[in-house]
């Protein structure tokens, strides 16, 4: 069970405990791109139903205590969020200023790779069912 003072993984799904709304995506299939809230908002069942027959993380980003060593990308010897890790060294930036961030303070990301992070967090789309190229390789490191 995940404790209130863990760090935030900001690509978290909305069943996680302490699950929050941190935005919405917009752009297109191909370039996905994050608008942030400006303040989060709790995972009800009406923001759920809004996502009608596709997951709600393929429409919205979930932020949600750490899930640490229950989550296949965290490195528990050296207390790292792969996925972030991988986000910064495969993807490129997508904007040059850091985004206005409602849970930045509490980020696990921003935390880990700072400012490199947020530059290219907005892309992010956590139920990716069509990935570009960097980002399937930063998902899943070279798997698929
Ligand atoms: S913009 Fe930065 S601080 Fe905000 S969720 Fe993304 S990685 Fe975390």
């Amino acid at each position: 069970m995940a404790s209130n003072n863990r760090m935030l993984c900001p690509s978290a799904q909305p069943e996680w405990h302490g699950s929050q709304v941190i935005g919405v995506m917009a752009g297109s299939a191909d370039n996905p791109q994050m608008v942030f809230l400006d303040t989060p908002q709790a995972v009800t069942k009406r923001v759920l139903d809004l996502t009608n027959i596709v997951s709600p993380a393929e429409v919205f980003r979930f932020a949600a205590p750490c899930a640490h060593k229950d989550c296949e990308h965290y490195a528990e010897a050296e207390s790292k969020c792969r996925l972030a890790e991988h986000v910064v060294h495969f993807t490129p930036p997508v904007t040059e200023q850091l985004p206005i961030c409602a849970i930045r303070a509490k980020c696990r990301w921003w935390q880990q790779e700072g400012g490199a992070a947020c530059f290219r967090c907005p892309q992010v789309q956590t139920n990716n069912l069509k990935p570009n190229d960097e980002m399937r390789v930063a998902v899943y490191h070279g798997v698929l």
